[in-house]
């Protein structure tokens, strides 16, 4: 049987870019991952193809895809859907092949609760400890929408907490690189390369 592959999750505040790095990432061509592509039932955008870019879904097959238990993850993002399907990600990491999600915080929680072999990277704004100080020095927001602001940027930081790695987007060629580096990394584990050891040296 083939050892069993790595499961990589992406993830991150709202626009900070993970869509971005991801495209970038695989267009380096240098990946020999799969990308689990994601179910949604926000309707496509220009350019966008099904099958490629999402499985764009109506609500009740969504709901009908949640009931039956054919999602590893999902979660409901400005009211649309969006979720991992199970049986990829399943079937793929089975194969011994690496996978490679791009999900919201929320949704990486319940990976993270699910699949804790995992590794869970935290995609980073780069300015979030200056946002205060610009904020003020502006001085074009009203102090409640700045605190308002600081508020949600501070929940942002907090959510690292639950990550294994923090991957600062200040540039995408470098958040791609370091991405790279870590997946080079995760794959020299002990917990991952003993299985290939086990047969040769036997059982003790
Ligand atoms: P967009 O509509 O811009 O393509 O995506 C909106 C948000 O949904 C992004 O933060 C993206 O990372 C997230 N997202 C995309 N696919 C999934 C998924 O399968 N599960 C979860 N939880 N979030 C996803």
């Amino acid at each position: 049987m083939a050892k069993r592959g790595m499961l990589i999750v992406l993830s991150g505040p709202s626009g900070v870019g993970k869509g971005t790095v991801r495209k970038a990432l695989f267009e380096t061509g240098a990946t020999d991952f799969s990308y689990s592509i994601s179910m949604t039932t926000r309707k496509p955008r220009e350019g966008e193809v099904n099958g490629v870019d999402y499985y764009f879904v109506s609500k009740e097959e969504f709901e009908e895809n949640i009931r039956n238990g054919e999602m590893l993850e999902y979660a409901k993002y400005v009211d649309n859907y969006y979720g991992t399907p199970l049986k990829y990600v399943n079937e793929t990491l089975d194969q011994g092949k690496d996978v490679f999600l791009e999900i919201e915080v929320n949704g990486a929680m319940q990976v993270r609760a699910n699949c804790p072999d995992a590794v869970f990277v935290f995609l980073t704004p780069p300015d979030l400890m200056e946002l205060k100080h610009r904020l003020i020095g502006r001085g074009t927001d009203a102090m409640d929408v700045i605190n308002k602001r600081i508020k949600k940027a501070v929940g942002e930081i907090r959510m690292m907490r639950n990550y294994d790695y923090a991957v600062v987007n200040d540039e995408v060629s470098k958040a791609v690189e370091r991405i790279q580096m870590i997946i080079r990394s995760e794959r020299l584990r002990v917990t991952r390369v003993m299985p290939d050891y086990e047969q040769m040296i036997g059982d003790e």
